[in-house]
């Protein structure tokens, strides 16, 4: 069976690993958070980072920093994971769901404005395949009714928007390093702060409510309860880990670019010309940080087909989101609007195997079967 993911180990992990644990302090904020901080606020030009042990984290920080309060309206994708939504909905956020683009699963930046009330708070967008969602547009919109903009950027490491890193765009952004994601630490993340107001308050709430990360720079002298939080930081282990990762980001990076383009090269003129599959579509402002391969079916029982066909071929393809606005959790709550695209991405979506360590004959064999089935 060809897997449809296999997390890739560059092989150093280990070695930082044991250097993290002879060090002594295997702790938060160790000798690799530092080092993983120094490369994404040089590397990718990040104002200001903060690991994390997961994306949802950094979301429910980012939650938190904005200030969410009962009542507050968030507007966001119904085609996301489930954690873009929960980080607001434990503060008690009521959240407005936005349609797909016709042309891509992510979010419609034109369907935006018509959510917004006097009670929305932020607006909270999914590059998704970590393909840049149009920030002009989107920042234009929240600067011009005062909202807060959070990316939600799990997919979207190494992708630019007229050449300025995905992450650095809005108030505040959310990466993900779960062994899922184009760089990976097992389960991690990342916050990242774009607007100086809440840099030390990220801190405070990162350490459990504390002035910790102050005490430790010599800032005051005593450190103690100052603010709420939790436990986000992630042990020094796993910075280690995702040191090793970040290390080879552009050989790891090239190897699944070249994957995609093969995929796109064998299937692009063919399945959306002739058999009205839907292909990826990168618009001339965004980059593809080759995050994800997918084709959308023209509809449910042809992916069920297609999916079916490619099992028996020993080929794992999976669907995606199934969109949260039908969820049994957020039925109750939703206002029975129609999210046309959503409901078709979620029924017509189908990711394909993309993987450092997928060889040439495997992916050949994948293309080889796709295309036979349409033909
Ligand atoms: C993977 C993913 C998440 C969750 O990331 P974790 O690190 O597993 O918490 C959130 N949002 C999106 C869009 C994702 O793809």
């Amino acid at each position: 069976m060809i897997p449809f993911n296999k997390p890739y180990v560059t092989g150093k992990e280990t070695e930082y690993i044991q250097e993290a644990v002879a060090s002594g302090k295997i702790s938060g904020d160790g000798i690799f958070t530092k080092k993983c901080h120094t490369f994404f606020e040089t590397q990718l030009g990040f104002q200001k980072v903060l690991l994390t042990t997961s994306c949802t984290d950094a979301l429910e920080m980012a939650a938190i920093l904005i200030d969410i309060k009962p009542g507050d309206e968030v507007i966001m994708p119904s085609y996301t994971f489930v954690s873009t939504a929960n980080a607001f909905i434990l503060r008690g956020a009521k959240i407005k769901f936005v349609d797909s683009r016709t042309d891509h699963p992510g979010m419609d930046e034109d369907a935006i404005e018509k959510l917004i009330t006097h009670k929305t708070k932020a607006i909270v967008l999914v590059h998704y395949a970590g393909v840049a969602c149009d920030m002009d547009k989107v920042m234009d919109i929240a600067k011009q009714h005062d909202l807060f903009v959070i990316e939600d950027a799990a997919q979207a490491i190494d992708s630019y928007y007229k050449d300025k890193a995905l992450g650095s765009f809005g108030h505040l952004a959310a990466f993900s390093f779960h062994e899922t994601k184009n760089i990976i630490s097992g389960e991690g993340g990342m916050l990242v702060i774009n607007d100086e107001r809440f840099e030390q308050r990220a801190e405070i709430i990162r350490e459990k409510g504390t002035n910790r990360s102050a005490f430790f720079r010599g800032e005051v002298d005593k450190y103690g309860w100052v603010d709420m939080g939790s436990s986000f930081l992630p042990s020094d282990i796993i910075a280690a880990f995702l040191y090793a990762q970040l290390e080879s980001l552009k050989e790891i990076q090239n190897k699944r670019k070249e994957i995609w383009t093969n995929y796109d090269q064998a299937f692009r003129g063919v399945l959306d010309e002739k058999h009205e599959v839907q292909l990826p579509c990168i618009p001339k402002f965004a980059t593809n940080n080759a995050h994800m391969y997918y084709l959308v079916c023209k509809d449910k029982k042809e992916r069920k087909a297609l999916l079916k066909y490619l099992k028996e071929n020993g080929i794992l393809a999976v669907f995606h989101y199934l969109s949260l606005h039908k969820s049994s959790f957020y039925k109750a709550n939703c206002h029975g609007e129609e999210l046309t695209y959503t409901d078709f991405y979620s029924d017509c979506l189908v990711r394909l195997p993309l993987f450092y360590e997928l060889t040439s004959q495997d992916q050949a064999f994948i293309i080889g079967k796709i295309l036979k089935f349409y033909r």
